[in-house]
C-alpha cells in the first residue's frame, strides 16, 4: 500500500532552490518529482519510488534519474 506523505507532513520548497547537479539530502528533505508530483524521502530507509519512477531508492540512499525534475522540500509532520 501507498502511503500519501502529503498526508502526514507538510511541505515547504527550500530557497534558493538547490543545483541540480548538487542536490542536498537529510533526515528532513524530500523529493518532489516534477513529472508525477509525488514526494519521496531524500534518505529513504524503506523501499520508496515515484509512480513515473524517476526517484527510486532504499537503505538511506535515493537515485534520481533526471535531478532537473526534482523539487527538493523540508517537510514537517503535521
Ligand atoms: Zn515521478
Amino acid at each position: 500500500m501507498k502511503i500519501d506523505m502529503r498526508k502526514i507532513y507538510n511541505f515547504h520548497p527550500v530557497e534558493p532552490a538547490p543545483d541540480p547537479g548538487d542536490l542536498p539530502t537529510g533526515g528532513d528533505l524530500y523529493y518532489e518529482c516534477a513529472e508525477c508530483s509525488d514526494v519521496v524521502s531524500s534518505v529513504p530507509h524503506i523501499q520508496s519510488a515515484c509512480q513515473c519512477g524517476n526517484l527510486s531508492g532504499n537503505g538511506g540512499v535515493l537515485r534520481v534519474k533526471d535531478p532537473v525534475k526534482v523539487r527538493v522540500v523540508r517537510g514537517k509532520l503535521k
